[in-house]
């Protein structure tokens, strides 16, 4: 199309009517020399040729007869001559009219016809514009007159957002001679955008020369319209309708090019799997959707908010200020963990959040992601901010994460059993069963740091498995020598989640032969707080072979006190936290509680005298920590029991 940057007043419409299209095409200049014009001066040339042979023909012949009677006889002819050959190439002159016109007409039918506007510009560097068909007016419902008569209309009408560089490649076009396809958006007279493709190439005369230039402008408008909606969709979830992860990677290139500071928050539910597996999906959808419009809600128009996919949001801020990132994150984490009502049924859900700024894509949500996983270490609903000592935390953990999948992972294992002993008789009581992970490179890696990645990647039902019956066979042997202690082992989640739970249960007591009341299954009360109908199930069908349930680091989970009578457990351990922090009123309250409801209460972490006789004068059952015993290979554990079982029962009132 025409490049109006500089225009000057457009001669084709000097009569005030546009010029035909084939005039356009076939005249370079319509307007110096008009066609009638031209049809007389052709008619005046071939007459004056003809007069001009015959007069001399006549002259000859004069000289050689030289009578004037002849003279006059031949000027008679002559003008009889010139009067036939004038009316003979009038005629011929009309024919080729005629010709012309159908031809004209002709060619105006079929551009007329044709799905597309057809223009004409001057090939001058302001491009006016010389013919413009018809069809632009359903186009862009201008008619050809307002089309054309303004100068600056195309320009006006070209999409700001196009608009520079459209007339560049006009421009560059125009200067090159070089043909072109683009597509643009063009503002229509009632304001609709339409997109059209615009082709363009230059006419040419015989010699090469160019004479102006043609082309067309094709309404691509739904084309465009179809593409626009299938990247909407390619970069939408189809959930919650937040932008997805696609849209922030293209966002943060777009970002990173021009090195814009910029932050990301990357934020995860907590144990959402678990939400995902009592609730049903359908409930858990539901539950992701509402999550998602509170953390949009969150965000300002600047940033972005995207769904990474299952239960990960993360939003991207123009920010990189600590303070603005920490306020952000504070009112993302409330929103999250404000009460939802949800089928009926009241939810608390919380999340978890790493903050990464500056660098590129790639590095941004690998460290926002390494962050998070900090934030989630730390117990969940908090954030955390990405610092180069996470890196190689998290490195390790990629690689423990690895090396958990080895085959010859079991080889590598070994069980610790600390020893729990009674407050009231002395002696010990039972021994829990704690995991220890002798790495070929890394050394002993604890299970705090090993046994949540085994339980994000699954690993821990095999490695429970192994724990189950290992523990069983130790505790037969044991079985008898001082009493039956009781052994402990710890049972996580997950595990309690696989179909197969109840029967690894049955195996490891059948194949071991100890007594179901001689093993204690230790779940942690978080574990309990969020179990669903399957762990419910399984919790009932474990206790029905006559096991012992304890619920672990007791005080720490949510709204624990109503999981004490849901699931009648015969011992709750107290977290060692409570103990550390000296928190009396709180030991007393749970040791009374304990009491009321008929069950043991025991107290984890005793370190010194002093929080022993505590937890002795606050009338706890069991006690547990380094003061006592500290977690000991099987043999030791063994050695353990055989000097307790010599050792009169109130020896521990003396420590
Ligand atoms: P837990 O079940 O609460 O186990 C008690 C933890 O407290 C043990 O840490 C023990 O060494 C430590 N502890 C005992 N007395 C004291 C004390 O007086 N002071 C202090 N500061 N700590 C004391 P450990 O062995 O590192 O185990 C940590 C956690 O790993 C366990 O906490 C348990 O939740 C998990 N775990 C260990 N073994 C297994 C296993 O076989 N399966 C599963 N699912 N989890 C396990
Ligand atoms: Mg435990
Ligand atoms: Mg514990």
């Amino acid at each position: 199309m025409r490049d109006m940057s500089a225009r000057a007043p457009d001669p084709g419409v000097a009569d005030g009517r546009p010029p035909s299209f084939a005039t356009a095409l076939l005249d370079p200049h319509p307007a110096v020399v008009s066609a009638s014009q031209r049809r007389w001066l052709l008619l005046g040339s071939l007459a004056f040729a003809s007069c001009a042979g015959s007069l001399r023909w006549l002259g000859q012949w004069a000289g050689l007869y030289g009578t004037a009677a002849g003279t006059a006889g031949f000027a008679a002819l002559v003008f009889l001559a010139s009067v036939f050959l004038i009316r003979h190439v009038s005629h011929v002159l009309q024919r080729t009219d005629a010709h012309r016109e159908r031809l004209e007409a002709d060619y105006r039918r079929l551009v007329e016809h044709l799905p597309l506007v057809v223009y004409v510009d001057e090939l001058a560097d302001n491009s006016a514009n010389i013919y413009t068909s018809p069809q632009v007016e359903s186009l862009l419902g201008f008619t050809v007159d307002e089309w054309v008569r303004d100068p600056e209309l195309f320009v006006k009408q070209l999409h700001p957002d196009d608009r520079e560089r459209v007339l560049t490649e006009v421009k560059r076009s125009n200067e090159s001679g070089t043909p072109f396809v683009t597509e643009y958006r063009l503002i229509a007279k009632d304001g609709r955008v339409v997109w059209v493709r615009d082709g363009w190439s230059i006419y040419e005369d015989a010699h090469g020369q160019g004479v102006h230039s043609q082309g067309y402008l094709l309404d691509i408008t739904r084309r465009r319209e179809a593409e626009e909606e299938l990247r909407r969709l390619a970069v939408t979830d189809p959930l919650t309708s937040l932008p997805n992860r696609r849209e922030l990677i293209e966002r943060l290139r777009a970002t990173g090019a021009d090195e814009a500071p910029h932050s990301l928050l990357f934020l995860d539910l907590d144990d959402f799997k678990t939400f995902n597996d009592s609730l049903g999906h359908r409930a858990g959808d539901a539950l992701l959707v509402a999550l998602a419009d509170r953390v949009a809600a969150c965000a300002r128009r600047d940033e972005l908010v995207v769904r990474m996919g299952g239960d990960e949001f993360a939003i991207l801020t123009p920010s990189s200020v600590q303070t603005d990132l920490e306020l952000l994150a504070q009112k993302l984490l409330s929103a999250v963990a404000s009460p939802l009502s949800l089928e009926g049924r009241e939810l608390w859900a919380t999340a978890s959040i790493g903050i990464a700024s500056g660098g590129d894509a790639e590095e941004l949500l690998r460290n926002a992601d390494m962050a998070m996983y900090q934030a989630k270490g730390s117990g969940g609903n908090a954030f955390a901010f990405f610092s180069p000592p996470l890196h190689a935390a998290a490195k390790r953990r990629l690689g423990l994460s690895a090396d958990l999948r080895r085959l010859t992972l079991l080889d590598e294992l070994r069980l610790a059993f600390q020893p729990t002993f009674d407050l009231r008789a002395g002696g010990v009581e039972g021994l829990e069963a704690l995991l220890r992970w002798q790495h070929p490179e890394l050394g002993l890696v604890p299970p705090g740091e090993f046994v949540p990645v085994a339980e994000e990647y699954g690993s821990i039902v095999e490695i429970g498995r192994w724990v189950l019956h290992q523990a069983c066979r130790h505790a037969r042997q044991w079985a008898g020598t001082s009493g039956t202690p009781a052994v402990a082992v710890n049972v996580s989640g997950r595990q309690l989640r696989e179909p197969g739970f109840v029967d690894d249960v049955r195996g490891a007591l059948g194949e071991s032969g100890l007594d179901p009341a001689a093993l204690r299954l230790e779940l942690t009360e978080s574990v309990l707080v969020r179990a669903d109908d399957t762990v419910r199930a399984s919790i009932a069908d474990v206790c029905g072979l006559g096991v012992q349930l304890a619920i672990d680091d007791f005080g720490t989970g949510h709204s624990w006190i109503g999981h004490l009578a849901d699931f009648q457990p015969d011992l709750i351990k107290v977290d060692r936290s409570f103990l550390a922090e000296g928190n009396e009123p709180l030991l007393r309250g749970i040791a009374a509680l304990a009491r009321e409801l008929g069950v043991r209460v025991a107290a984890e972490g005793i370190e010194r005298t002093d929080q022993l006789q505590l937890v002795q004068r606050l009338d706890y059952d069991i006690g547990q920590g380094f003061l006592l015993g500290h977690p000991l290979p099987e043999a030791e554990a063994t050695a353990l029991l055989d000097r307790d079982a010599t050792v009169p029962r109130t020896a521990l009132r003396l420590a």
